[in-house]
């Protein structure tokens, strides 16, 4: 058998994969069973910061699985606790907790705010609002807090206390303020799997404003959004807010499981032993990797991620069959006359993967891509919008 008939035979049915094979890589390249190379505009969702096989994270990968690849939370490692302080001293928040996955972080963050609003307001404020088209993760919990009704059916009942605000509707925020006890308002600057839609720098500012006037929480899901997806370190950034907590994963890693929540001043300590666990997270090895990704996110690569996302932008502004490009950075949502699905696989015959978010084709390349790989990849994009059907 081969494996896409093995696939099915063993794996539960949770993906609708292509009939792809992806086997090495490097950089912004992949290649296929076959040997046929691909140019990668998706980065494995956002998560291959420097692309595939980067040499310098591999080496501190590789360097850290040679010395202790876990330890447990019992005791102390060093990376963990060098991510934590460089996390910090990035972002001027004051505490981390580590976790595996973006769904996770979220997790902690909501525990950590109904912590704090009971400690602050009283156990009644539980409530945690977040917007429509939001996606924060698969867990109970997290689809409960994810404003799209496509993923709640036959999983009910899920966990209480979500409320979901349209998005860049600051009154309808105030309304549901009102309306319910909050305990905290949970967003994504950059709405990435709604459909790469940035939200309006006056609306984030007035619910970070409106948070603070109602004693809750601002916490920004910046799972997707994050590592220097956008041009900035993190999304919020572009927004000039100061969360309370922030969450990411995906590009942290680089391409190792890792998720983290940020806490700012007010929350740092809201924790205490036994509040919170994960067995895996703060792993040494994912640590490791996280570092050096971390650390090459500076001030020059963000210039060069702002440039790129503008070399995209600039290509396909007004491009046959080509509506609109959404988003910011790196991470852009192409709306296209053509079924996006369409789309997605004629890219994939042309040699150039791309995703999909909601009716959009959505563009999450490494940050590094070379520019000669991203014109030909772009170019390829331009040819099959332009196609006629
Ligand atoms: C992907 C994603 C998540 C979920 O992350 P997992 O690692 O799959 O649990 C949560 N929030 C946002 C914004 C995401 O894009």
């Amino acid at each position: 058998m081969n494996l896409i008939q093995l696939e099915q035979e063993y794996l539960a049915h949770t993906y609708a994969r292509f009939p792809l094979c992806l086997v090495q890589g490097s950089g912004a390249v992949l290649k296929d069973e076959t040997g046929r190379e691909y140019i990668d505009l998706g980065s494995g969702i956002a998560v291959n910061t420097f692309g595939a096989a980067d040499p310098e994270w591999q080496q501190a990968v590789i360097e850290q699985l040679g010395k202790l690849q876990h330890a447990s939370n019992l005791y102390y490692t060093e990376p963990n606790i060098r991510l934590a302080q460089m996390l910090c001293e990035k972002t001027g928040m004051k505490k981390v907790f580590f976790s595996n996955s973006g769904a996770e972080a979220n997790e902690c963050a909501i525990k950590a705010a109904r912590k704090y609003a009971a400690q602050t307001l009283g156990s009644d404020y539980t409530t945690i609002i977040t917007l429509e088209h939001s996606f924060h993760g698969r867990t109970i919990t997290t689809l409960a807090a994810t404003g799209q009704a496509v993923f709640h059916q036959q999983f009910q009942p899920l966990t209480p206390g979500f409320v979901h605000a349209r998005p860049n509707d600051a009154e309808h925020l105030e309304k549901l303020l009102n309306q319910n006890k909050c305990a905290a308002i949970l967003l994504e600057v950059v709405q990435g799997e709604g459909g790469v839609n940035a939200l309006d720098v006056d609306y984030v500012q007035q619910a970070a404003k409106l948070a603070n006037q109602y004693g809750a929480l601002l916490i920004v899901d910046e799972v997707q959004s994050g590592n220097g997806r956008t041009g900035k370190l993190y999304g919020y950034m572009h927004y000039n807010i100061q969360p309370d907590l922030v969450t990411t994963a995906k590009g942290l890693g680089g391409g190792l499981p890792i998720g983290a929540t940020l806490f700012g001043e007010r929350v740092q300590n809201v924790y205490t032993p036994g509040d919170h666990g994960s067995t895996f997270g703060g792993n040494p090895v994912s640590c490791a990797g996280a570092l050096n990704i971390l650390q090459r996110l500076d001030d020059d690569l963000m210039q060069q991620v702002q440039q790129k996302s503008e070399y995209i932008r600039n290509a396909l502004h007004n491009a046959p069959g080509v509506r609109s490009v959404s988003g910011l950075g790196l991470m852009l949502g192409v709306d296209t006359l053509r079924d996006a699905s369409q789309v997605v696989q004629e890219c994939m015959e042309q040699g150039v993967l791309v995703l999909k978010a909601k009716d959009k084709i959505r563009l999450l390349p490494p940050l590094n891509i070379p520019n000669n790989l991203l014109e030909q990849a772009i170019e390829t994009l331009k040819q099959v919008c332009a196609k006629q059907e």
